[in-house]
C-alpha cells in the first residue's frame, strides 16, 4: 500500500465516533442539569414568595372574618366580602363550618370537597390571561369566574377595616396571575373558618421561564443535531473511503488493505486453521508484452473471480502486488489443503482454453508462526522466493528454516556496519602459484567473518544477503582498504611482495567515479597500484558496457590490473573477451571439477588458455586440488595455479610464514 493511502487511511480511522456521542451525552447532561436547576430554583422561588404572600394576606382577612362572626355581625361580613371578592387576588369563596364540617357561614355557593387531599390539587392545570391594563386591574380566570379588581378601592376597604396600611407597589408584585385555587382550612376550635386560596405566578417570571427552557431546548436541539449529522457524515465518509482504499483497481476486487485488516478479524476469532497462500502468476509481464497490458488486467481479473469463487464463506481473497493473489484459507489438515490448491491451480491453468499459464504458489500456515497476517503473507511471499524457475512443483510452504534465514539475513544486515567497525571481518589470502617454477606469485584476498554469537561464518553464508542488498560495497571497501594496508606495510619493511587481487561486486559498478574511489582507497595506504588486482565476476559485464569499459578502462589507466573471475562457469561469454581489455582470466574451478573421461575437458581448457595467450591476457587457474592437474596445466602454458593444492586460504600471519619468512631463509 503506498504511503499517501497508508497515511489517509491512519487519518481517517483516527477520526473516532465516540467523542461525539461522548460530546451528546455530556451536553444533554449540562443541559439538563442546568435546566433543571434554574427551573427548580426559579418554581421554588416563586412558589414560596406566592405562598407567603397568600398566607399572610389570607391569615389578615381570616382574623377579621373571625372577629366579625364572634360577633355576629353577617351582615358585616356579607359587607365585607361583597368588596373583598373584587379586592383580593388570593382569597376566593370564605365559608365557616362546624367541627362536623357542616357549613354554618358561606360566601358563595362553593364549599371545600373535604374529600381532595391539598397534594390532590392540580397545580399545573391552570387558565392563564393577563392584565389588560397592567397599572390599575388584574383579570383571572380561574374555573370559569372573571373578577376586576379596582386596587385603589381594595387599599381603602383595607383600610377602613382597620387592618395594617398596604404599600400599592405590594399589591402591584401580584397583579399578573398564574393561579391555582385550593381551600385551607384554620381551626378555631368549635368551628373553622375555610377560604379557598389561590396561588399566583407572575406572568413576567413564567414568561422568562419559558423563554429559558426554549432557548435552552433551541440549543440542545442545534447540538444534537450537529452532533448527529456529524456521526452520519462520518460514518459515511468512512465507508466511501475505506470502500475506495480497499479495492483493488485491476481487478475492482479486494486490495492488501482489505486482505490484512478482514484477515486479521477472521484470524482473531479463528475457529479453525488458516493459512495465508500467495497465489503468483508467472511471467505476467511477459503475457502484457504479447497481448497488451489491457488484457492483461483483464486476465488478473478472471484468475480473481475463479479464485473468488473457489474459496468459502469465512475466507478471503485479495489481489496483491504485481500478479500475485493473497487468499487466506481455512483446512483441516495440509494435505486437504494442498490438494484444494491443486485442484485451484489445475482450474486457473485453463481459466483461458487457447493460452497455458505457469502460477508458483507459497503457502503459510497460521499455526506455525506469528498470528499477525501481514507477516504471514510476507512469509508466503518468501516460500515463493526459493522456487527455482524450472521447479517441478510450484507448491511450497514455508518452514522454519526459511524463518531462520530471513532472521539471518536481517541480522546480517544489521551487524555489517558492527562487523566491519570491530575488525569482525578477517582478510584470508591464498596464494596463488606460477604452474612452472611453482612459486608464490600472487594471492586472493577472500574474507571470513568471525562473529561474535555465531562463531566462524564462511563467505557463502553472507556474500549474496550483502550483494542483494547492496552492502557489499561496504565490504569491498574495507577489503580493499585491508589488503592496501597489508602491503604498504610489508613494503615499509622491506618485504618483496606479490600482487594480490580483491574481489569487487558487481554492485559497485552502480558508482560512476568507482574508478577515482578504488584509487583513493589504495592511495591512503601508499602502495603502488600493481601490486592490487581487481576481480570482476562475469556477472558486472552484463550491465552497462560502455559504464563498464569507461570504469575499467580508467582502472587500467590508474595502473590497477584487472582479472575476470570464474570465466567458464555460468553463461560465459566470448564477447566479453572481445570488449573488455582485462588483463588476467582466472578459469573456474568448475572445469576441473568434474572427471573428464573422454579428454573434452582437456581440448577446452587448453584451447581457452590459447585464445587468452593470444588476447595478451594472461590466466589463473582455480580450484586445483591434484598434482595431475598442475601437471596438465603447466603443459597447457597455464600462468598460475590458485588451489587445495598449493595452499588453502589462510590467515595473514600464515601467509607471512610462506611468502615471507621462506625469502629470508632463501637468501
Ligand atoms: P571466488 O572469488 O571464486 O573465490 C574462490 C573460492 O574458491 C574461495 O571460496 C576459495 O576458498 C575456494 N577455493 C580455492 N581453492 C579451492 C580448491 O582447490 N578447492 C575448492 N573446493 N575450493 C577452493 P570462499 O573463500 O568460500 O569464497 C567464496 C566466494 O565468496 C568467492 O568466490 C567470492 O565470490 C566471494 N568472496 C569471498 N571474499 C569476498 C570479498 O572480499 N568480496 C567479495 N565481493 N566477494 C568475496
Ligand atoms: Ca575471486
Ligand atoms: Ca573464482
Amino acid at each position: 500500500m503506498s504511503r499517501v493511502k497508508d497515511k489517509k487511511l491512519k487519518k481517517l480511522k483516527k477520526q473516532r465516533i465516540w467523542p461525539y456521542i461522548l460530546g451528546i451525552f455530556v451536553i444533554l447532561i449540562v443541559f439538563y442539569a442546568l435546566a433543571t436547576i434554574i427551573l427548580s430554583f426559579m418554581i421554588i422561588n416563586i412558589v414560596f414568595d406566592n405562598l407567603k404572600q397568600a398566607y399572610d394576606s389570607s391569615n389578615r382577612l381570616t382574623t377579621i372574618v373571625e372577629e366579625m362572626w364572634e360577633n355576629e355581625d353577617t351582615e358585616a361580613l356579607d359587607a365585607f366580602y361583597a368588596d373583598l371578592s373584587e379586592a383580593f387576588p388570593y382569597v376566593g369563596e370564605i365559608c365557616i363550618v362546624d367541627s362536623d364540617k357542616n357549613v354554618l357561614y358561606s360566601t358563595g355557593d362553593e364549599v371545600p370537597n373535604w374529600d381532595i387531599a391539598i397534594e390532590d390539587v392540580d397545580i399545573q392545570n391552570v387558565n392563564l390571561y393577563l392584565s389588560e391594563d397592567k397599572d390599575n386591574f388584574i383579570y383571572y380566570d380561574n374555573v370559569d369566574n372573571g373578577f376586576i379588581v379596582n386596587i385603589e378601592k381594595f387599599i381603602s376597604v383595607l383600610n377602613e377595616m382597620k387592618t395594617e396600611q398596604y404599600a400599592n407597589e405590594e399589591l402591584l408584585n401580584t397583579k399578573n396571575v398564574l393561579s391555582s385555587e385550593m381551600w385551607v382550612e384554620i381551626d378555631k376550635g368549635d368551628y373553622s373558618v375555610c377560604y379557598k386560596n389561590t396561588m399566583g405566578i407572575s406572568s413576567v417570571e413564567f414568561s422568562i421561564t419559558v423563554i429559558v427552557i426554549v432557548v435552552i431546548c433551541a440549543l440542545e436541539i442545534f447540538l444534537l443535531g450537529y452532533y448527529l449529522f456529524s456521526i452520519v457524515s462520518l460514518v459515511l465518509e468512512r465507508r466511501k473511503v475505506s470502500k475506495i482504499l480497499e479495492t483493488d483497481i485491476v481487478t475492482g476486487g479486494n486490495n492488501l488493505t482489505h486482505f490484512f485488516k478482514i484477515g486479521n478479524l477472521i484470524l482473531k476469532k479463528k475457529k479453525t486453521n488458516y493459512a495465508v497462500v500467495i497465489v503468483r502468476l508467472e511471467k505476467y509481464r511477459n503475457f502484457c508484452s504479447c497481448y497488451g497490458l489491457h488484457e492483461g488486467e483483464e486476465l488478473l481479473e478472471l484468475i480473481y473471480n475463479t479464485l473468488h469463487n473457489a474459496l468459502t464463506k469465512n475466507e478471503l481473497v485479495a489481489h496483491g502486488e504485481k500478479s500475485d493473489f493473497a487468499l487466506l484459507m481455512a483446512y483441516n489438515s495440509e494435505e486437504e489443503l494442498r490438494e484444494r490448491l491443486t485442484h485451484v491451480i489445475s482450474h486457473l491453468r485453463q481459466v483461458r482454453s487457447n493460452q497455458k499459464f505457469i502460477f508458483s504458489v507459497g503457502i503459510c500456515k497460521t499455526g506455525d508462526f506469528d498470528i499477525n497476517i501481514d507477516s504471514l503473507y510476507n512469509y508466503a511471499g518468501v516460500a515463493i522466493g526459493t522456487l527455482s524457475a524450472d521447479a517441478e512443483n510450484r507448491v511450497v510452504l514455508f518452514t522454519d528454516d526459511m524463518r531462520k534465514e530471513q532472521i539471518w539475513h536481517r541480522q546480517v544486515e544489521n551487524d555489517i556496519d558492527r562487523a566491519i567497525a570491530d575488525k569482525e571481518f578477517q582478510v584470508y589470502l591464498q596464494p596463488k602459484y606460477s604452474t612452472k617454477e611453482e612459486q608464490l606469485s600472487g594471492a586472493e584476498a577472500l574474507v571470513r567473518w568471525i562473529h561474535p554469537t555465531e562463531g566462524f561464518v564462511a563467505p557463502y553464508r553472507f556474500i549474496p544477503i550483502l550483494e542483494s542488498t547492496g552492502l557489499i560495497i561496504k565490504l569491498d571497501d574495507f577489503m580493499i582498504s585491508e589488503v592496501a594496508r597489508l602491503q604498504s606495510e610489508w613494503l615499509s619493511q622491506g618485504k618483496k611482495i606479490v600482487p594480490i587481487s580483491v574481489n569487487i561486486s558487481r554492485v559497485h559498478f552502480a558508482r560512476q567515479d568507482l574508478a577515482e574511489h578504488i584509487c583513493s582507497l589504495v592511495d591512503e595506504h601508499n602502495v603502488p597500484h600493481k601490486y592490487i588486482e581487481l576481480e570482476l565476476t562475469e556477472s558486472a559485464f552484463f550491465d552497462d558496457k560502455d559504464v563498464l569499459l569507461n570504469i575499467i578502462n580508467k582502472l587500467k589507466s590508474y595502473g590497477f590490473e584487472i582479472s575476470m573471475d570464474d570465466f567458464g562457469a555460468g553463461y560465459s561469454s566470448l564477447n566479453s573477451l572481445k570488449e573488455l581489455p582485462l588483463d588476467v582470466l582466472k578459469l573456474d574451478a568448475g572445469f576441473f571439477r568434474e572427471e573428464d573421461k573422454d579428454g573434452r575437458g582437456k581440448v577446452i581448457i587448453g584451447d581457452t588458455i590459447a585464445l587468452a595467450k593470444k588476447l595478451d591476457m594472461r590466466i589463473v587457474a582455480e580450484g586445483i586440488e591434484t598434482r595431475e592437474q598442475v601437471d596438465l596445466l603447466a603443459s597447457m602454458d597455464c600462468d598460475l595455479i590458485q588451489g587445495y593444492y598449493f595452499a588453502k586460504p589462510m590467515p595473514v600471519s600464515d601467509f607471512e610464514e610462506r611468502a615471507f619468512v621462506k625469502e629470508n631463509t632463501e637468501e
